[in-house]
């Protein structure tokens, strides 16, 4: 791989996202993110990351819910020093501008998922190259995203993408813009389905009309959608599309919730997966150096993190998965839908972030604590209304009004938002009473 220069700062877009070579501060420290391809790392490189986030911060970990991870508390003055240290364990993009583009989401079960109709692992090699090779797509937003889905039964199909693919039967590819892949009858469809291999072209093709026609304040697809209709992109597009009754009723498979814990059979006989959650999506350098270890010992040396915020262990004999499931149970991670705290996410809050209102982590622990059983919908505590922490529409969010006080909110079915607010300024107690109220939370 090409080593880029570190911290060209003439190739370094401005932007409040952090990149590898652009260190954001926070109230904590710096952030650095490093972006992983297919959210896939080795246990080489996640402990030259443990290295680099003992020497250059405090050895604290972040897993997004991108896939990715990021290292919080950068020492200041050290920022050259870690993505220095990041490039040369290969863990930067082709070239330095191509940091942010990077944003393809896969199933973290890609290639070994049962119920896949593809191994979209090639493909995706090809459009990450795609992204990075191309100087005009580093002007795209840090946030524009790509989701390429291959059919797996484990698969984020909440999170909205700029551009989703979703693999048909049939060697066909359908696409969407600002939305996600079709599962329910009245959802959003496709807008056209593509053979697989007109999909780099079609990437490519759309990339470039969405940049020639955004304008100011259009950054990402939803906003280029509100002055110009799909269908204008469409008919402008030199790329064979399908569109017929098949394309339009074509509707993904839905996915169990809370298939990312636990064991899962791999497609491969005598091989299956296991995932594992994050406690609130933190961890730390000796915790990551476990899990390289456990790779190792157990499975095929590489690790999976997840856009749940947790990890995969892929590849490892079924008569070893017990044994490896009591292991993250013993490293911390939640594995079981049971556990109350797989079912709650809380963004930096108070200790990590200016904006914050109240200590959503530390609230987070203290919420699972006073629930005890595990709720029926998943909860968000966020500690002021940019949501960070959630890019799908949680079932509850706690939003901080002061310290240790929220508002509880409940969205409609399926619609963006907060939704309208169930009770005003709770304390964690009167929290924990409201989501235990089976009238709050009938069953899901
Ligand atoms: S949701 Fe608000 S408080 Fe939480 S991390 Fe984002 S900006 Fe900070």
């Amino acid at each position: 791989m090409q080593r880029p220069s570190p911290a060209p700062s003439t190739a370094i877009r401005p932007s409040a996202c952090p990149g590898l070579l652009r260190i954001v501060a926070s109230r904590d420290g710096g952030i650095c993110r490093i972006k992983l391809p297919g959210g896939r790392l080795d246990a080489v490189a996640a402990r030259a990351i443990a290295a680099a986030a003992e020497r250059h911060a405090d050895g604290v970990l972040e897993a997004t819910n991108r896939a990715n991870l990021q290292i919080r508390g950068v020492h200041a003055g050290a920022e050259a020093a870690l993505s220095a240290e990041l490039l040369d364990a290969g863990l930067g993009p082709r070239v330095a501008a191509a940091d942010d583009v990077r944003n393809l989401l896969l199933s973290p079960a890609a290639g070994i998922d049962p119920a896949m109709q593809r191994d979209v692992t090639p493909l995706a090699d090809t459009l990450l190259a795609l992204l990075q090779d191309n100087p005009r797509f580093h002007t795209l937003s840090a946030k524009f995203a790509i989701q390429l889905d291959g059919g797996e039964g484990l698969a984020m199909l909440e999170h909205p993408h700029d551009l989703w693919l979703s693999a048909m039967d049939g060697g066909h590819f359908a696409f969407g813009l600002a939305g996600c892949p079709p599962i329910h009858a009245d959802d959003q469809p496709a807008l056209a389905a593509v053979a697989t291999e007109q999909v780099p072209v079609l990437v490519e093709a759309l990339l470039n009309l969405f940049l020639d026609l955004a304008g100011e304040g259009q950054a990402r697809m939803r906003q280029l959608l509100e002055t110009t209709p799909a269908e204008r992109l469409l008919e402008q597009l030199d790329v064979p599309l399908q569109r017929d009754a098949s394309v339009g009723n074509w509707r993904r498979q839905p996915v169990q919730p809370f298939a990312q814990l636990g064991v899962c059979q791999q497609r491969q006989p005598g091989s299956c997966s296991i995932g594992a959650g994050f406690v609130l999506g933190r961890l730390d350098s000796r915790l990551l150096r476990a899990l390289a270890d456990l790779s190792e010992c157990e499975g095929d040396g590489t690790l999976r993190l997840t856009p749940w915020q947790g990890v995969l262990l892929p590849n490892i004999p079924n008569e070893r998965a017990d044994a490896v499931l009591a292991a993250l149970d013993d490293l911390g991670l939640t594995t079981s839908a049971e556990q109350p705290l797989s079912r709650l996410i809380a963004c930096s809050g108070s200790t990590g972030c200016a904006r914050g209102l109240a200590d959503t982590k530390g609230d987070a622990l203290r919420l699972a604590e006073r629930l005890q059983e595990p709720l029926p919908a998943g909860v968000h505590l966020c500690g002021c209304p940019r949501s960070c922490a959630a890019a799908h529409v949680a079932p509850f969010t706690l939003l901080a009004v002061a310290d240790g006080r929220y508002d509880l909110f409940r969205p409609p079915q399926r619609v963006a938002g907060f939704g309208q607010p169930l009770a005003r300024n709770l304390s964690l107690d009167a929290a924990a009473d409201r989501l235990r109220d089976p009238g709050v939370i009938p069953d899901a």
